[in-house]
């Protein structure tokens, strides 16, 4: 590294900035992306680029809510269990027909459930209204059935149109596509649609001592794990990761992973950005484009980078330099790669669900950091209890997997004690997935 190169860090001032400050100023550099045409089951998790048009009514005709008899309510107005009134059957009518028959006063037509409602009638009896099995056992004609009781004109008929009205939006621009968003599209036919495209994420570890996993292990040296539970997280917030490895801490190795990164919508490394690191990022980082190195008050990942780097094509392409110890790496994503990656997705809900729960044991703050403690949340009697995972080192990433929520202590208290209410981020939510 020549003099100049490293000189250059010195330029860069370190402010101390609160969670919320780093979030605006990363959410600054991020837009919705642009839409694409998804097939219908991919777009899950994805939002709605425009408004889904019904091209019919559904259900498309008047149907049967019940296995039964088409019949007009009048002609049994006089029907009981004691003096059933006989009608004579013109027919069948099963899911998927076209009945054609028109039922009068006194006659009915057999149907099944989802089976269009014949001309004619007016209201469905179900079969345990009616005599038909003792006509079966019995051996009588199965050409006129007895009915016992007396129904409502409508009765048991689903309406054309209840579920949805065509030419009506049944889902608007916006909308985020869960499993039942996926089942009404496919109701209307649907089997592509178009969302916000899914953001593509690079994903850089940066170290002399890392190994990847499947080499050989060697005395000395670690697993790169960020590489992996980042672009797991990724994946489960609903990007695209590219794992693109390991860069060693040298300008070569640095410059050549880097070029491959600015692909990507988003770039994230991991690693190189505390104070006192031999930190390689920072320099090759400067070089490419502005970045800032910031401390934010929290804890664990107060060093974080965050900057544009320039691609060859000219494009501006956003960089989140993530603390190296896997806990920090991932309690920073969650923070703001998360964040990130619904803004460009089209969605909402950009800070973690939180819940409150009562706290078991204390969570000290020694230097007005906001403590985000790995807790785990169980429910008695109702209310939501928060105890702690143990060590808090930000190296134990044992502890992240024990975890399924992150307690906050604000930065402004020297502690949060046990019985107080404490708000957790749940780590696990099914929510913030989609
Ligand atoms: P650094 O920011 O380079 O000082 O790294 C801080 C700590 O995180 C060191 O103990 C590193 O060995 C560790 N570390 C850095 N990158 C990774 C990684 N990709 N996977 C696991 N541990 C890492
Ligand atoms: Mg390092």
């Amino acid at each position: 590294m020549n003099p100049r190169e490293h000189g250059h860090r010195h330029h860069h001032r370190e402010a101390m900035l609160s969670v919320e400050e780093a979030l605006e100023r990363i959410l600054a550099q991020f837009h919705v992306l642009d839409a694409e045409r998804v097939p219908l089951l991919e777009a899950l998790g994805q939002v709605l680029a425009e408004d889904a048009i019904a091209a019919h009514d559904i259900p498309p005709l008047d149907n049967s809510a019940m296995d039964g008899y088409a019949i007009q309510a009048a002609s049994v107005s006089a029907a009981s269990e004691d003096a059933p009134v006989t009608l004579e059957v013109i027919g069948s009518i099963a899911a998927g027909d076209l009945p054609t028959h028109t039922v009068t006063p006194g006659s009915a037509a057999r149907i099944m459930t989802g089976a269009p409602i014949p001309p004619g009638a007016d209201s469905v009896v179900p079969f345990e209204e009616t005599d038909e099995i003792e006509r079966r056992e019995s051996g009588g004609s199965m050409d006129e059935i007895g009915v016992k009781a007396a129904v409502r004109e409508g009765s048991d008929i689903r309406p054309a149109g209840q579920d949805v009205r065509g030419g009506t939006a049944v889902l608007a621009k916006g909308a985020t596509l869960r499993p039942s968003e996926i089942g009404v599209l496919a109701s209307l036919g649907f089997d592509s649609v178009s969302a916000v495209r899914r953001p593509h994420v690079a994903i850089l570890s940066t170290g002399d001592e890392l190994l990847e996993a499947g080499d050989d292990y060697a005395a000395g040296m670690i697993y790169d794990s960020n590489s992996y539970s980042i672009a797991a997280s990724v994946l489960r917030y609903g990007g695209v990761p590219k794992m693109l490895g390991i860069a060693r801490d040298n300008l070569d190795s640095m410059n050549a992973k880097l070029r491959e990164g600015l692909r990507a919508d988003l770039l994230i490394t991991s690693a190189g950005v505390s104070k006192g690191d031999y930190d390689m990022v920072k320099d090759v980082l400067a070089q490419r484009g502005e970045i800032d190195f910031w401390s934010v008050r929290m804890r664990p990942a107060k060093p974080l980078a965050f900057g544009t780097l320039r691609a060859d094509d000219g494009r501006s392409v956003p960089h989140l330099g993530l603390p190296g110890n896997p806990v920090s790496a991932m309690v920073a994503f969650e923070q703001f790669g998360r964040a990130a990656i619904r803004k460009m997705m089209g969605k909402g809900g950009l800070l973690k669900p939180r819940i409150s729960a009562v706290l078991e044991e204390p969570i000290y703050n020694t230097d007005g950091r906001r403590v985000y403690a790995r807790a785990v949340v169980t429910k008695k009697n109702g209310a939501y209890h928060a105890r702690l995972t143990g060590n808090q080192s930000s190296n134990l990433l044992t502890s992240m997997s024990s975890a399924n929520g992150l307690a906050v202590c604000p930065e402004d208290l020297p502690m949060k004690d046990t019985g107080e209410i404490v708000e957790v981020q749940m780590l696990d939510w099914s929510e913030d997935v989609f």
